[in-house]
């Protein structure tokens, strides 16, 4: 191999676009590396390598042409499984849908074909993307490149885990409560969730659709600056869609944050259960911004301690409604019962796994006669407190710092018995998703065990670019980060610790 797990997308792009590099070698190598190590990782479901093959072919017919195939030529990518793909199996992790075969493309994934990208393959995720270890998935758990004992956070831990690994540049997944940014932040990569309605949920599996959003993996922030600008945009299919023209990230990497004005939330940094470790890194990049221009002061939210139980009343509601769709008939599995009612409660009882069921139930719990005002109804007036709490916060900061999650990578195994420890690895993201706001995780040094931290900048609606802006100074202060040990052989035998792993180094 010649390296290419280690380029940056915007490398692998530049050079197919000047015909240096051909895109189906790239293809190659990529597969090649997710032959190799993939077995013993677990981020695929479905490698989609014929049609990866075919599609870097085009790439370098059109380059041949005189063509530009676009920004993101012959890069390859990793898509989360809850995404449509026409043909192609789409699970979400689940039995329910096994054997089902979407009849057409989610938006995002006919952007990435529109930028000249390469999808690789579908990438594994918790069932239905509940969860933060992707050991919910119905298919077996996706380990962590840094320590395969250890999961890669979920719920697009595959997602995570490929780009960590060298498998794939570029990934998507989809974030709800946390489920880029944990993962990205566990395994040490870059993980941004989009402002509500400027990336298409069209094909997007859904989950809890108020707060479901999609949104960019990478190993540097100037490449997932990119995918977002290719995958962002209004689309007349979602009826949440902006129309308002988001703003371009790619320009953004390398403004610097002179004269900024940056708050440190204390509740999502001292809040009871963040490790000392990840303080101290959150502590370390608030210094490195001040000693980029940026002013940092603390900034204390109250009202951002009630997000994580309002979030698991309206996120359960909104999927136990979501979820009514899998009744053996439309999609996937059928198990045959004595008449309709018996066949959907056994194709039901059959294809969901526990996680799956259990939201279902606190939500429809939390939607029934007598209790929908006390639960429901309560919730949304936190949300709509937390909305006013974090516009209060934005009249005095330009962004907000935080950690992304209370501790690193945790051992497999160690949560699943305990729904509310797991829960509780959200508590840092999930005010981000009831705001509606964007927010991305950034690499930043390791713990004492050499495991990666990430750190979050926040923003508010529509504050892409100065978030971009801010992380991108960020990965260039950051501590060393720490190789994977399960990886592509080019990423592992790649230089030192720094800009291999995080493509610090641009
Ligand atoms: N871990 C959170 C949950 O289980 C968030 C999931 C997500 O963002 N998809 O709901």
């Amino acid at each position: 191999m010649s390296g290419a797990a280690t380029t940056p997308a915007l490398a692998i792009a530049d050079a197919v676009r000047r015909r240096e590099r051909r895109a189906v070698e790239v293809v190659e190598e990529h597969l090649a590396a997710i032959a190799e190590v993939d077995g013993g990782l677990g981020c695929f479901l479905e490698v989609t390598a014929d049609q990866a093959r075919r599609r870097a072919a085009e790439v370098d017919a059109a380059v041949d042409a005189g063509r530009d195939p676009g920004p993101l030529a012959g890069v390859p990518v990793a898509v989360k499984d809850n995404l449509c793909t026409q043909g192609v199996p789409t699970t979400c992790a689940s039995r329910i849908l096994q054997g089902w075969h979407p009849p057409y493309d989610a938006t995002v994934v006919t952007r990435l074909a529109g930028a000249g990208a390469v999808v690789v393959g579908k990438t594994n995720l918790d069932e239905f993307a509940m969860g933060s270890s992707t050991e919910s998935s119905a298919f077996g758990p996706t380990r962590n490149p840094h320590d395969p004992e250890r999961v890669p956070g979920g719920s697009s831990g595959g997602s995570a885990a490929a780009v960590a690994a060298g498998l794939a540049p570029l990934a998507l997944g989809s974030d709800t409560g946390g489920s880029i940014r944990q993962p990205a932040a566990l395994c040490g990569v870059v993980g941004m969730k989009p402002t509500y309605g400027t990336v298409s949920r069209y094909g997007l599996v859904a989950f809890a659709s108020s707060l479901d959003q999609v949104g960019p993996f990478a190993r540097s922030v100037a490449d997932a600056a990119a995918l977002y600008d290719a995958i962002a945009g209004h689309d007349p299919c979602d009826s949440t869609s902006l129309h308002q023209v988001p703003p371009a990230c790619g320009p953004a990497v390398g403004s610097g944050v002179g004269g900024l004005r940056v708050g440190l939330v204390t509740e999502l940094t001292e809040a009871e259960g963040v490790q000392a470790d990840v303080r101290r890194r959150v502590a370390e990049a608030a210094e490195a911004l001040a000693s980029a221009g940026a002013t940092v002061d603390p900034v204390s939210i109250p009202e951002l301690r009630v997000a994580l139980p309002a979030y698991y009343l309206l996120a359960p509601a909104e999927a136990s409604s979501n979820l009514a769709r899998y009744d053996g008939v439309r999609y996937g599995l059928r198990v045959d019962g004595d008449d309709v009612a018996d066949m959907n409660a056994r194709t039901r009882e059959a294809g969901f796994g526990a996680e799956v069921k259990r939201r279902i139930l606190l939500g429809t719990y939390a939607l029934s006669a007598g209790y929908y005002d006390a639960y429901y109804g309560q919730a949304q007036r936190v949300r709509t407190l937390i909305i006013q709490a974090f516009r209060r916060a934005y009249e005095d900061f330009d962004v907000l710092l935080s950690a992304t999650t209370p501790s690193t990578a945790f051992r497999l195994g160690e949560k699943v018995d305990d729904p509310l420890a797991m829960y509780l690895s959200d508590v840092c993201t999930i005010p981000t998703n009831l705001a509606g706001h964007p927010a991305m995780s950034v690499p930043f040094g390791t713990d004492g065990a050499g495991l990666p931290v990430g750190v979050q900048v926040l923003a508010p609606a529509l504050g892409e670019a100065v978030m971009v802006a801010a992380a991108a100074v960020l990965e260039q202060a950051a501590p060393p980060t720490s190789l994977p040990t399960v990886a592509a052989p080019t990423l592992t035998g790649a230089g030192t610790g720094r800009g291999a792993a995080t493509g610090g180094a641009r």
